[in-house]
């Protein structure tokens, strides 16, 4: 298949095999070193399988971000998001108008709201189920996406209850799915540099595997560039994978590329400044290679990446380009400049532009 290329004949086995089976962790950390040809190869071969397991059509979801605060009792050395309660720009959002940008948002045409905040310090679960309730009573149709693993760990915390507790109390409450953010690399010396404050690995999947026991899907991210090396990045795609083998209940897996520009991590010089696009484009084919079908949605994140390149990494295995996003506070504060809306017909444009199928879909990736 690749004789033309005439690349290392061991990357190209892992390749031939990457197509046919699968891959183990020790073929996916060879994969994520690849340059030159042999990279090129990486990339035809993700998107080849690609199109075999998915086909081509590229979704995407009319949707709106609600960052509800600012202020945040956490620590994170990547977060140019967070303030202190009196630092100037600090925010924080009642219910009524939690509402009213829903409202907004579905008059916009969104199907899905999707609402995390800093850790407010006063702010508990019983909070998380009042913003739920209220949308609901008022909006019974719009699919509330909320609530990273670490807002539902501190909101259980904070109102003495279990994560599995809290977990039911806010699905009772309205919520749909989570974002499976708060993952950033999924290993404890990485985040005792990057996020000390944070739940640790074993809490995150923790959360994850509540959730999805007690019906609730979720997402799973990947934040990547900073202090981690190629062997924690596939360790974590690991991770990913044998949950998803357990429990089925991720719907996408959003690759987030790194924004080091106002980070306090790289601001000390602590991290690296960010990727390459090379790099980004072996996450996103090295991914699509370990997850095959079984993580079917490997989605581009327009906003950190711009839409330009976004559009490029759709070759390289993936099949979604995310959301239109009504407000985006976080990327934005952290240095990403590609906007924080874009319409509908603009994504098309990109996606038929590639030579592939838009589809507009909800949460759960069905057709709308
Ligand atoms: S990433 Fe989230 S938890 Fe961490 S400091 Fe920023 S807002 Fe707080």
């Amino acid at each position: 298949m690749f004789e033309k290329l005439k690349i290392n004949p061991q990357i190209e086995e892992i390749l031939q095999k990457a197509i046919k089976t699968g891959i183990s962790k020790e073929e996916a950390v060879e994969l994520m070193e690849t340059r030159g040809k042999e990279l090129k190869a990486l990339i035809i071969a993700a998107d080849m399988l690609r199109e075999d397991l998915v086909g081509e059509e590229v979704t995407y979801i009319q949707n709106w971000n609600i960052n509800f605060t600012n202020i945040c009792t956490g620590n994170c050395g990547f977060c140019a998001f967070r303030k202190d309660a009196y630092d100037e720009g600090a925010y924080f959002l009642g219910i009524d108008e939690i509402i009213k940008r829903t409202k907004k948002a579905k008059q916009d045409g969104a199907v899905e709201v999707c609402i995390q905040g800093g850790l407010h310090p006063n702010i508990d679960a019983y909070f998380y189920e009042d913003i739920l309730r209220s949308i609901k009573a008022e909006i019974s149709d719009i699919h509330i996406h909320a609530f990273s693993p670490m807002e539902i760990f501190y909101g259980a915390s904070k109102s003495d209850l279990s994560v599995k507790e809290t977990l039911k109390m806010l699905k009772d409450a309205g919520l749909d799915s989570m974002p499976g953010t708060a993952a950033e690399i999924l290993n404890d010396d990485v985040r005792s540099i990057i996020c000390p404050g944070k739940l640790s690995t074993a809490q995150w999947i923790d959360v994850i595997e509540t959730a999805h026991k007690i019906g609730v899907p979720t997402t799973c991210t990947m934040m990547y560039g900073h202090v981690e090396n190629v062997k924690h990045r596939i360790d974590h795609l690991e991770i990913l994978r044998n949950i998803q083998k357990r429990t089925s209940r991720f719907t996408e897996f959003v690759p987030l590329t790194f924004m080091h520009l106002n980070a306090p991590i790289y601001q000390k010089g602590i991290s690296n400044p960010g990727t390459t696009g090379a790099e980004d484009l072996k996450v996103y084919a090295v991914s699509r290679l370990m997850f095959r079908d079984l993580i079917k949605n490997i989605q581009v994140s327009w906003v950190k990446l711009g839409l330009k390149f976004a559009q490029i990494c759709l070759m390289a295995g993936a099949n979604d380009l995310g959301g239109t996003l009504g407000e985006e506070n976080i990327s934005r504060a952290a240095g990403a400049v590609h906007g924080n809306y874009i319409s509908p017909s603009k994504l098309e444009r990109m996606i038929r532009n590639l030579g592939r199928i838009p589809a507009k879909r909800d949460t759960l990736y069905r057709h709308l």
